[in-house]
């Protein structure tokens, strides 16, 4: 991991303000989703991107009782059937 370079303050409600320049180089819109990661010394924060529950692709998905499932593994599904 190497340092981007900013530095911001957490607000009395916990909140930061992703700089401007960031949310651009990353493609950070209004209303994106952002997944929160930790590590020993560290929380990493990435944009979401929905993907299969089984093969963790991002392409032809569907959402199954509420879990996003590709259509290859659909299709695996289907065979095992
Ligand atoms: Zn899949």
């Amino acid at each position: 991991m190497k340092p981007a370079g900013f530095f911001c303050k957490v607000d009395k409600l916990g909140r930061i303000v992703i700089p401007k320049p960031l949310r651009t180089k990353y493609s950070l819109d209004t209303d994106d989703t952002i997944e929160i990661f930790t590590e020993p010394d560290a929380i990493v924060l990435k944009k979401y991107a929905m993907s299969c529950t089984f093969c963790g692709s991002g392409e032809n998905l569907s959402t199954f009782k509420g879990k996003p499932v590709c259509e290859d593994c659909i299709k695996k599904l289907r065979d095992i059937i």
